[in-house]
């Protein structure tokens, strides 16, 4: 493990041990990314089926752009890596997080229809990269759910180029992804979106509960 690596994988590693915590990586769900270099692409990519409330910083593997690992021997990276790489390609980012939790999943089913959600008026928005006001209208785009993992790359990449100021977006009855320039704003970005969700969806339920 090169010294990059090493420090990246480490961060990884804790972030996805914090995010367990909170009940958001249950069951070996999620992972995690960031970039190690970015000419030719390599990534710190959390492996496959591993618990992520106990995953090490040796566990963690680099991939290439086509999320092929590069230079250790066992382990298999995320399923899901060629949606973290085709985000890294379409916003830049340094690091891509993606969570599983019960109101991401909740919210990206009941708001499907509707093609995302749109979270507006909450101060908590302030923490998405480039928000200046609680006025901010934040769109987080509802992706339909696929195991084709390179066909569901193409249509999260047409989702960004269409909402180009999202900060994350969700797939159907599956989850939340958000990324960053590097891993404490990707992380960040977590935190704020799955607050703003659980609040929605809060706020809903106490909504059908006094009518
Ligand atoms: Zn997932």
């Amino acid at each position: 493990m090169s010294d990059g690596l090493g420090e990246i994988a480490v961060g990884l590693a804790a972030v996805a041990r914090g995010f367990h915590a909170r009940g958001w990586l249950l069951g070996t769900s999620g992972n995690l990314s960031a970039v190690v270099q970015r000419e030719p692409l390599r990534m710190a990519m959390s492996p496959s089926g591993i618990d992520k409330g106990e995953l090490q910083a040796e566990q963690v593997l680099t991939i290439d752009e086509v999320a092929r690992v590069v230079g250790q021997d066992g382990g298999k990276p995320s399923d899901e890596s060629l949606l973290h790489i085709r985000i890294v390609k379409e916003r830049g980012a340094g690091a891509v997080l993606h969570t599983h939790s019960v109101w991401n999943t909740i919210l990206s089913d009941v708001f499907a229809a509707d093609g995302g959600i749109k979270i507006e008026g909450y101060e908590m928005l302030k923490g998405l990269q480039g928000v200046r006001t609680h006025e901010h209208a934040e769109w987080v785009p509802i992706v339909e759910n696929s195991q084709d993992m390179a066909s569901l790359a193409d249509t999260i990449g047409e989702a960004l180029n269409k909402h180009k100021d999202a900060h994350g977006f969700l797939l159907r009855r599956h989850g939340l992804y958000s990324w960053g320039d590097n891993l404490a704003q990707a992380k960040r970005h977590i935190e704020i979106l799955e607050f703003l969700l659980e609040t929605i969806g809060r706020t809903l339920r106490i909504c059908v509960q006094v009518i």
